[in-house]
């Protein structure tokens, strides 16, 4: 097996991925950084970002005001010294990005222009038309090529963490395009691989969006944080999930049942406003878990409109007129024309609830080290409780720059007089990682199809794990999670050729899901109340008695997760009401 010993081995080019390859690069020019993908890097899902990234620009804004907004919005699951920390770098890191290119939208008098967005009571979400995310991957993505010490693993499929000596020292990948496994010997692994939206049938995210980079770190023993926490995005594409960004809200979008009433009134969401004035909205721009729960009371009560694609809810944006739309929402109204033929400028758009965001993820701490030794985790696939309970839209975005630089900057400090490695101890296991390669080609009595085993989990997922759930329902997800997990064990590889085995992919792709899955519904179940994205029909209050705190979900084997608790940081912000009614001022 080909040995590539190295620094640091990143796994994902993502905002998170790309971010911590710059800082190591920057910050100690004399290291190796190898950086691993399954895609090309400006396929990572951060390209798909559309509305923007939060960070406090105004004067009329404040830190102690997204501080609050963020904790609020998390329904106080934050670890409030994280927030802290994260608001004062936000700015810091925008205006870094600036630097290195990204064409911000701008004032009239030529100052960052920032949009209204959905929880945050200031307008402070920094956007490029609603192409954000394209912009920053790829002002990340140029940026990275100057430095001659990052060399790039694109299209390599990470398998697991090589762990000795109490310490995560490397990785095996397979290389797609010859399937050749190798190993990557590091003194230090940062595992940035983006979220896991895809255990869910309807979802705004990219087919990679696997959790590969949280099962790995969870099958070698570090805790999956908080993964209950699930976020819908209110406004989804009724066929193909695709978003329709939180910016169409922002810039004075209403939301309108089947008597074109603008129901989010009557969720507690403030009173109705004019139309097409975002300074003075408040309803549409309630936090998303609020908005889709919203959706899902309206259903009950019949008020949805039937369309050829299920039961919708609509996104009216005519009002506010062909010129802006097409200079702030150019890619809504192409999306909405694509995929449903539908032109926003004419007509109001159908639209319902999709999973979009996991806010739980690889357990680290504000430094972005996970309890392995020399493996750090940052981005979506991290939980460094920054987002609580339901994330603020917009602050991903920021999370990714804050937190990748963050790991970047724990591992210097931890490659620091590092002990020689065991190198007989790596190959060892490297070799067991390549076996279980091995094994699926080999398997010439296996039962179970992995496109029968998907389907079934996105089932389980979408009845029992979605927007409002119960003890019966998170007991049969769990009970049938764990089955599809023992019956994976016997699934088929059809394909059994070596260049680009897409098939192979997928069966492990659909394992690292499984795992993700299992953390999920574990944790559900046990979290008996109701807490930002988490709702309980049985269990309707927030409990902060029994529940301010974050779920731990341990890896069994074969068995299910166990689940433990780990306090919630409060610094300043007592748990409180979450109060939407106040006005964008
Ligand atoms: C449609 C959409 C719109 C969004 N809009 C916004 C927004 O406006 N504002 C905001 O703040 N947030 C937004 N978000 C959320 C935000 O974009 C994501 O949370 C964020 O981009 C995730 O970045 P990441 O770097 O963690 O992961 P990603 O960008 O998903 O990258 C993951 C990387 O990991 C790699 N990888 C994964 N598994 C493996 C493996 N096994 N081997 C090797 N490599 C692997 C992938 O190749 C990829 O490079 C949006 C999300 C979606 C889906």
């Amino acid at each position: 097996m080909e040995l590539i010993t190295t620094d640091v081995a990143i796994v994902g080019a993502g905002g998170a991925g790309l971010r911590a390859a710059i800082a190591l690069a920057q910050s100690a020019p004399a290291l190796r950084i190898a950086l691993i993908s399954k895609v090309y890097p400006m396929r990572s899902h951060t390209c798909a970002a559309e509305g923007g990234a939060a960070g406090v620009v105004k004067p009329d804004d404040s830190f102690d005001m997204h501080f609050d907004d963020t904790v609020g919005g998390g329904d106080w699951l934050s670890d409030q010294d994280c927030v802290e920390y994260f608001v004062r770098e936000a700015p810091k890191e925008l205006t870094q990005l600036e630097h290195w290119g990204c064409p911000w939208n701008r004032e009239a008098d030529g100052s960052v222009a920032v949009r209204p967005f959905g929880g945050m009571k200031k307008q402070r979400t920094w956007f490029a038309a609603d192409k954000s995310g394209f912009h920053i991957l790829h002002t990340l993505f140029q940026t990275t090529l100057q430095f001659p010490s990052i060399t790039r693993f694109d299209e390599y499929y990470a398998l697991d963490l090589l762990v000795d000596d109490g310490r995560c020292q490397g990785l095996t990948a397979m290389e797609m395009r010859s399937g050749m496994v190798k190993q990557f010997n590091a003194g230090a692994v940062i595992i940035a691989g983006g979220g896991a939206g895809r255990i869910f049938p309807f979802s705004t995210n990219g087919a990679i969006k696997t959790g590969d980079g949280m099962a790995m770190a969870y099958r070698a023993g570090v805790p999956l944080k908080d993964m209950e926490f699930v976020q819908y995005h209110p406004t989804g594409l009724p066929n193909t999930g695709s978003l329709l960004t939180e910016a169409c809200r922002g810039e004075g979008g209403v939301l309108v049942n089947k008597n074109g009433r603008r129901y989010l009134q009557d969720y507690g969401m403030g009173p109705e406003t004019p139309l097409g004035k975002p300074e003075l909205k408040t309803m549409e721009l309630g936090p998303r878990d609020r908005v889709s729960q919203a959706y899902w009371h309206e259903l009950q009560k019949g008020n949805t409109v039937s369309t050829q694609w299920g039961e919708c809810v609509m996104l009216d944006m005519r009002h506010l007129g062909e010129k802006t739309i097409n200079e702030r929402l150019p890619l809504v109204r192409e999306l909405a024309i694509a995929y449903l033929g539908v032109d926003i400028v004419t007509d109001a758009v159908p639209i319902r609830p999709v999973v979009h965001y996991m806010m739980g993820g690889i357990s680290t701490n504000t430094q972005a080290a996970t309890t392995l030794p020399g493996l750090f985790a940052a981005g979506e696939c991290a939980c460094v409780s920054l987002n609580g309970a339901n994330r603020l839209g917009s602050n991903s975005l920021v999370e990714l720059l804050v937190f990748g630089k963050s790991a970047a900057m724990s591992a210097i400090a931890h490659l620091q007089g590092l002990p020689a490695a065991n190198t007989a101890a790596l190959e060892a296991q490297a070799k067991e990682s390549q076996a279980r390669i091995r094994a699926l080609f080999s398997c010439t009595d296996g039962t179970e199809s992995m496109s029968g085993l998907r389907k079934e989990m996105m089932d389980t997922m979408e009845k029992n794990a979605g927007i409002y759930r119960t003890e019966a329902g998170l007991q049969e997800a769990v009970d049938k999670i764990q089955q599809l997990r023992q019956r994976y064990q016997n699934v088929v590889l059809n394909d059994k050729s070596n260049v680009f085995n897409t098939d192979l992919f997928q069966v492990l792709e659909l394992g690292s899901m499984l795992e993700c899955a299992s953390a999920l519904t574990v944790g559900a179940l046990a979290r008996r109340e109701s807490r930002g994205a988490h709702q309980r029909l049985d269990f309707v209050d927030r409990d902060d008695q029994n529940y301010l705190r974050h779920s731990m979900a341990h890896y069994q084997g074969q068995k299910m997760p166990t689940v433990d608790y780990l306090d919630v940081v409060i610094t300043k912000s007592p748990p409180g009401v979450r109060d939407y009614s106040g006005a964008h001022k």
